[in-house]
């Protein structure tokens, strides 16, 4: 797990465990995104850096989300796993 630099683009994510984790700072709300849901956004493909892309949080709609790019996708299910969140992908 490790937070995405400015080199790291969609691509990254699904060579890596195929989703990007996302954990609302305001809130600690958890989710995963799955890189294909990425690349159905408007202007978004694999080279598109992950900094560039904006998320809010579906909790409580603060946009201060910070993003987090399991190795695995079973790394992603335990990190989902632990904490606060319920995790549902609707972040
Ligand atoms: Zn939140």
């Amino acid at each position: 797990m490790r937070r995405p630099d400015k080199l790291n683009n969609v691509r990254t994510v699904y060579m890596n465990g195929e989703s990007l984790c996302l954990q609302c700072r305001a809130c600690g709300r958890k989710a995963l995104v799955h890189y294909t849901a990425l690349l159905e956004r408007r202007d978004v493909d694999q080279m598109t850096p992950l900094n560039r892309l904006k998320f809010r949080c579906a909790e409580c709609d603060s946009n201060d989300v910070d993003l987090l790019i399991p190795i695995t996708e079973e790394e992603a299910q335990q990190w989902l796993k632990s904490g606060a969140g319920e995790g549902d992908g609707s972040l």
